[in-house]
């Protein structure tokens, strides 16, 4: 069986379109003419330091069946070509001078060289002349608008393979609301993650709602899953309080990782680039004017500043529990200021300062003096209180508890490694003198606590 692969990318901006949506309306189109794409349409996220990026730097493609034999097949790609290249250049935000829309045509196998491209394209940055001449080395049939930038992600969106995926639900609202508040019922998303999680994921954030964006673009919701069943289920218990116009569920990489490159040290990270990088904290996270929070990443090749930006939230209190000496396995990539922006971290080892009890006034060390009554000394009887300043501690307090995984990495929130499944060792630290106690827990827990500083 020989396919039609299309590819489409860059046709939305900041004030509305969604190429999922231009593909969703080319499909119902192509359907309506009988012509059936095979499989899911899938959307492939790429670079995400790719400068022109609108969003999530997303590309689209699908394949059509074709039969070279048959005469009316023939006809059916010309139709087809005739309604995509139609629907972009009728849709796309052409008034942005960011939005370069770029449709790719390609019949033959994915080949090897076309599985690398789509590396190169998660993993580095590439010119519109390159992937033209990418396209025309490969014989595909390319159709730029404005500039083209497009066809870049599209060629990727073609080639990417996709041994491991998610799948997303997208409801698309009627045109009338686009830029308006978006209605979803809040208790019926509550109870779509509550029957559905963790097969769906990523629905909610406290009380915000993850799976509605904040942009003017067609999109009223995302559902993210592992399984398109299940998302079905889950479409039907969120209601929406505004008319939905179509839906459509795309096989993605989102949430796989796939942009993630192992890097065996610091010296060898590139800007725009993403990387999973072992290191230790230099110093303790500390918070800048506007809410966002710093540490300095160490290992023997090198150091590299590391940031949760405000955006990340509820995250931050998590990186402010982290304390210099502590070993860590971070996610994220370099971004524009050539800070590491941190997409989730993993805990390898706490710095643990051994625990000392406080030198009395007449030299020698004290001892406890029971359960929460301070320490005494037994060589001159001397009492101190909890208050008392040690050498190193003033006693075990249980002030905050991280929570380490050994979690897959795999569908995980974006900004932390999630230990909803495996089992995972708490750690207890005193936030005055930085002791550490570890206890082994097979219990699910989530310490919200706001310890920022
Ligand atoms: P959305 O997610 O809302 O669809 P977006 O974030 O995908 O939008 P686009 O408007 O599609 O943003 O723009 C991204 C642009 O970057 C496209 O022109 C795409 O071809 C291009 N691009 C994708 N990957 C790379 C890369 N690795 N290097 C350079 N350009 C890239």
């Amino acid at each position: 069986m020989n396919f039609l692969y299309v590819g489409i990318d860059d046709t939305d901006s900041p004030d509305g379109m969604c190429t999922t949506f231009l593909a969703s309306t080319i499909i119902n189109e192509l359907k309506a003419n009988n012509i059936e794409i095979t499989g899911f349409p899938r959307l492939i996220r790429l670079n995400p330091f790719a400068r022109f990026k609108t969003r999530g730097n997303g590309g689209v493609s699908f394949k059509i069946a074709i039969n070279d034999d048959n005469n009316s097949q023939i006809n059916d790609i010309e139709l087809a070509k005739e309604i995509i290249l139609r629907n972009v250049s009728e849709l796309s935000m052409f008034d942005c001078d960011n939005t370069n829309p770029g449709v790719v045509f390609y019949q033959g196998d994915i080949t090897d060289e076309m599985v690398d491209y789509a590396f190169h394209a998660i993993y580095d940055i590439i010119t519109i002349e390159e992937a033209e001449e990418f396209a025309s080395k490969i014989g595909a049939e390319i159709h730029k608008f404005k500039k083209g930038r497009g066809i870049i992600g599209s060629i990727a969106a073609i080639s990417c393979p996709l041994e491991d995926y998610t799948y997303e639900l997208l409801a698309y609202r009627h045109k009338d609301k686009y830029g308006t508040l978006r209605k979803i019922d809040y208790d019926s998303v509550v109870k779509m993650d509550k029957e559905t999680y963790p097969e769906t994921f990523e629905n909610i954030d406290g009380k915000y709602l993850a799976i509605e964006p904040k942009t003017p673009c067609p999109v009223l919701y995302g559902i993210r899953s592992n399984s398109p069943e299940v998302l079905e289920i889950a479409r039907d218990i969120v209601i929406p309080n505004e008319e939905i116009v179509d839906y459509c569920i795309f096989k993605t990489n989102q949430h796989t990782d796939m942009h993630i490159q192992n890097v065996d040290k610091i010296a060898n990270m590139k800007q725009y680039a993403c990387y999973k990088v072992k290191g230790t904290l230099k110093d303790n996270p500390h918070v800048i004017e506007g809410g966002h929070m710093f540490f300095t990443l160490v290992d023997e090749s090198g150091e590299i500043e590391c940031a949760a930006y405000e955006p990340t939230k509820n995250f931050r209190k998590t990186v402010a529990k982290l304390r210099q000496g502590d070993s860590l396995e971070l996610y994220g990539g370099i971004g524009e200021q050539n800070t590491f922006n941190i997409e989730k971290f993993q805990v390898l080892k706490l710095n643990d300062i051994v625990y000392e009890n406080p030198i009395c006034k007449c030299g020698k060390r004290m001892t406890s003096a029971g359960k929460g009554k301070g320490f005494k000394c037994k060589h001159c009887g001397a009492k101190g209180s909890m208050k008392y300043i040690g050498k190193k501690c003033i006693g075990e307090q249980q002030l905050s508890r991280l929570k380490e995984t050994d979690s897959t990495g795999r569908r995980v929130h974006p900004y932390y490694v999630y230990g909803k499944v495996s089992k995972f060792r708490s750690a207890y630290r005193c936030t005055h003198c930085g002791w550490t106690k570890y206890e082994d827990s097979t219990e699910e827990y989530w310490d919200d606590e706001n310890i920022m500083p």
